[in-house]
């Protein structure tokens, strides 16, 4: 964002509220705007200057009356309205900017209130409206079920798991499960996933700006530019609201992955961007990719960037290490068919505890050997985990 529009703002909301020159002068530094705080009108010493707009979250505050707000209330509470071309740029600005920390800094009066309530959700699913219908807990039996039962995701695993329909126009539905990313009666994202493979998978996200959109009245007041991009950035990482910051996190391409994995994230991918959780966060991350071309290549990226990756090919050659096998290359080829997290837990059964994921993490650069740069395919009898 340009430096100039921020700079315009300020000065017309000085403008509104004071006369003298000096009353109205703004001092620039490099990480902030220095002036004469127009929300207690400052000192009667017109050089005097206590308000401060921080640039990198676009934060005033005030070091007289102790204001602190955002530039986007600010301006409001001036009847300064912003054009959508300066509102846009300010989104794309904080988007860019904003980090978990800021969530993190304000966690104990964070606001969940402003999230959508389940009962809203359940009443706006209901009906056919935003074209999925049927939206409730997994039933028993169903189909969205028996898919989680294939892949042993049962009891409390299944906390935050729905299930839906989802409309192809009028007459043909499919059925969908139903991700919640939430902390308990509060929603902030949803993610939607069918039953299919390959080239039939489909799945959406609806990030806290669309759910907001399906629960709230047209005439509700517009949230906080901050806020709002705070809240769309968790809404990509699924039970952010439920980990605790002060222990190692782990994140997973997906969250199915995670739901195997203490105090853990799911993502929406290989590519999102971890950029809000790594920078300036201070917290301890580390990466669970899948066994896959495009994982390999986001584990050996994560690795030379310092952080901890999960290495399959670790955890393979500690299994053929454990295991008799008169063929151990030939074991190896098997188990290696493995593609994530979940496969592991289904085709691992009884002997998944001995597995020692926790052991097969590394941050070392030398294990970057690890890594493999071909391709494995997938497919074949995996039973050997047993
Ligand atoms: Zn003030």
């Amino acid at each position: 964002m340009d430096r100039k529009i921020i700079v315009s703002l300020v000065r017309q909301i000085l403008e509104k509220e004071f006369k003298s020159p000096e009353k109205r002068r703004i001092h620039e530094y490099a990480d902030r705007l220095n002036y004469a705080c127009p929300v207690c009108q400052d000192s009667k010493d017109d050089r005097k200057k206590r308000g401060n707009l921080y640039l990198n979250r676009l934060y005033h505050i005030c070091f007289n009356c102790g204001s602190k707000m955002t530039l986007d209330r600010l301006c409001r509470q001036f009847d300064l309205s912003m054009d959508p071309s300066t509102k846009l740029e300010m989104v794309e600005y904080l988007n860019s900017q904003i980090q978990v920390s800021d969530y993190q800094d304000e966690m104990d009066e964070f606001d969940f209130s402003a999230l959508v309530s389940m009962g809203d959700l359940e009443r706006v699913l209901s009906s056919r409206d935003h074209g999925i219908s049927d939206f409730r807990p997994v039933r028993a039996g169903g189909p969205v079920s028996a898919y989680l039962s294939d892949r042993m995701i049962t009891g409390n695993m299944r906390d935050n798991i729905y299930e839906a329909r989802y409309w192809f126009g009028t007459h043909s539905y499919e059925d969908i499960m139903c991700l919640l990313n939430r902390r308990g009666d509060r929603v902030i994202s949803m993610q939607i996933r069918n039953l299919k493979s390959g080239k039939r998978r489909m799945f959406k996200i609806y990030n806290y700006e669309a759910l907001r959109k399906w629960v709230l009245p047209a005439e509700s007041e517009e949230l906080d530019v901050n806020t709002l991009v705070t809240l769309n950035k968790l809404s990509y990482y699924f039970n952010i609201f439920n980990v605790d910051f002060s222990r190692e996190i782990t994140i997973f391409e997906g969250y199915l992955d995670s739901l195997f994995f203490p105090n853990s994230i799911g993502v929406i991918g290989v590519n999102t961007s971890m950029k809000f959780l790594e920078v300036n966060s201070g917290l301890s991350i580390r990466y669970f990719f899948d066994n896959d071309a495009a994982g390999h290549r986001k584990a050996e990226q994560k690795l030379t960037q310092g952080f901890s990756v999960f290495l399959w090919k670790k955890l393979f050659d500690f299994v053929v290490a454990m295991k008799p096998a008169s063929d151990p290359y030939r074991l190896m080829h098997r188990i290696s068919k493995v593609k994530d997290l979940n496969e592991l837990r289904t085709v691992s059964g009884d002997t998944f505890p001995k597995l020692g994921l926790e052991e097969h993490f590394s941050a070392d650069a030398f294990d970057i050997s690890y890594i493999p740069k071909r391709i494995p395919t997938h497919g074949g009898n995996r039973s050997e985990f047993r």
